[in-house]
């Protein structure tokens, strides 16, 4: 996987690099060699059409030879046809000061001819470089064996060609063999600087794109040693917060953290239930041992074992189901989505708190009529944890008051007592799963350790919480507050 993205960076990045590259140099040598074949055409037509004119001014033989020969000088060859395209007598083409085999051109089939280029259709894309066409003459190629020369044929206007001595045709040649040489090793030169580019830039490329993942392959194996050996209190490295790969270790560090607490949180929460339920099931076995193997025990004992191994069952029971809803809390099954009248809910649950035949006083202090879309038996469930806890830690002699208000819509329940209340240090830890302040009262009266998580989880599911305030020895009050919905 890394591989192919390390391949596909350097292919990606060695590949626009280069082709950029390769353009350049291409069209650099289109423009090049294009400004050097409009040069060499510049200069024939300029030669050429001197020596046309000085041709015209000349008056005998001598002085036409002489002009001729000044024209090699400059490494053309001139020369001069007929009207049929034939040479004529001392101006035959006898070659220029650079190269003394000037082909035989014949002017006539060079105008007939459609225009050629000495330069192939690269060259043909790089704009003029000068002005090397001609409005009075026509540029052909003529070639010799390997060798090519340009040809500019110059035709006399018809009103000259009445004076016999003006030839009908003046042709101009140059060779194109030095030049073609030296533009075939400047293309050479560029073909192997573009390939030794592009090999020095894939390569580069390569490095540098390894030298990128390089973070990303640390931070996999970390992340993979992790994953197999599940210690999630390891971290990976992250020693450049800055940049992305910072940021991608630092928050995967965070939800390592995260992870850790879920796995240690999981990990309590198995050992705090397996002990729970075995509890009850010791205290049922005994019981259970004792009638079995004592057969001659009084009544009274009897009635006392049977009574234990039931009182329990029941917590067994309790347990057994409180876990069942945050099983199903955590599963993040639904609630409903009712319309609950809230009185009457509260109501409900006055009604079977009295059936436990409580010896504190219980009433009710306030009930506004109130309505909100929710699950009723689950409401219900909220406040009778509440009320059942209120009534088990508060004294015979003590009060449990509940009260429902409905005030800007939001709707408070509060459950007031005059109980043993809740140490500080314990307040902010009795929301916690199993988590008892006072472990041997809870298990005497029947306590699960589980009511609070429940009565909160039913809360929040109704978009509200419950804030709990107490003071220890005097009493604790707390208040469900939900959302009225319109
Ligand atoms: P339990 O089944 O033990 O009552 P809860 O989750 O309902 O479990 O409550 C957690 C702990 O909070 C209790 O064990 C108890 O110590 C404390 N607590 C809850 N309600 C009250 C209350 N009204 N007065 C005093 N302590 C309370």
């Amino acid at each position: 996987m890394r591989g192919s993205l390390r391949l596909r960076l350097a292919l990606w990045c060695g590949g626009i690099i280069c082709g950029a590259v390769m353009v350049v140099a291409l069209y650099g040598y289109a423009v090049h060699s294009r400004a050097h074949y409009d040069e060499l055409d510049a200069l024939l037509r300029n030669a050429t059409e001197h020596v046309a004119g000085e041709l015209d001014r000349s008056v005998g033989l001598d002085d036409r030879a002489h002009v001729l020969a000044a024209a090699r000088g400059l490494g053309v060859g001139v020369a001069l046809y007929d009207s049929l395209g034939n040479p004529l007598g001392p101006a035959a083409p006898t070659g220029s000061a650079s190269a003394g085999d000037a082909p035989a051109v014949n002017p006539v089939r060079v105008i007939a001819s459609p225009p050629r280029a000495p330069y192939g259709p690269l060259t043909a894309l790089a704009p003029t470089a000068r002005r090397a066409v001609s409005s009075r003459g026509v540029f052909g190629l003529a070639e010799n064996g390997s060798q090519r020369w340009r040809v500019y044929v110059l035709p006399r206007p018809a009103s000259m060609r009445a004076d016999e001595r003006v030839a009908p045709y003046v042709v101009g040649t140059a060779p194109l063999a030095e030049l073609d040489a030296s533009l075939r090793r400047v293309g050479l030169l560029l073909m192997l600087i573009a390939i030794v580019g592009n090999v020095l830039t894939f390569g580069t490329s390569w490095l540098l794109a390894g030298r990128a993942l390089q973070p990303v392959l640390t931070l996999t194996e970390a992340a993979s040693t992790i994953a197999r050996s599940g210690a999630f209190s390891q971290r990976v490295p992250s020693d450049t917060p800055r940049d992305e790969i910072g940021r991608l270790a630092e928050t995967f560090n965070e939800m390592l953290e995260r992870l850790e607490r879920a796995h240690a949180t999981q990990v309590r929460f198995v050992s705090d239930a397996s002990h729970e339920l075995r509890a009850p099931l010791t205290v049922i076995q005994a019981n259970l041992e004792l009638l079995e193997h004592r057969p001659a025990m009084s009544p009274t004992e009897r009635d006392a074992a049977v009574r234990e191994a039931h009182a329990e069952a029941a917590r067994l029971g309790r347990l057994v189901s409180d876990l069942l809803v945050l099983a199903r809390a955590d599963a993040g099954v639904p609630m409903r989505r009712d319309l609950v009248d809230l009185d009457r809910v509260v109501m409900d649950v006055l009604g079977e708190a009295r059936h436990l035949m409580p010896r504190q006083r219980l009433e009710i202090v306030t009930l506004d009529p109130v309505v909100i879309a929710g699950d009723a038996d689950r409401l219900k469930q909220l406040i009778i944890n509440l009320v059942e806890n209120a009534i088990k830690y508060t004294p015979d002699d003590g009060r449990v008051s509940i009260a429902l208000r409905h005030t800007g819509g939001v709707a408070d329940i509060e459950v007031r007592d005059t109980g043993i209340g809740i140490p500080a240090e314990d307040l902010p830890r009795v929301f916690e799963r199993f988590y008892r302040a006072d472990r041997a009262r809870s298990r005497n009266a029947g306590g699960t350790g589980l009511g609070l998580a429940i009565a909160q989880w039913i809360a929040r599911q109704h978009g509200g919480d419950i804030i709990l305030s107490s003071e220890p020895g005097r009493g604790t009050v707390a208040t469900v507050r939900l959302p009225v919905s319109a």
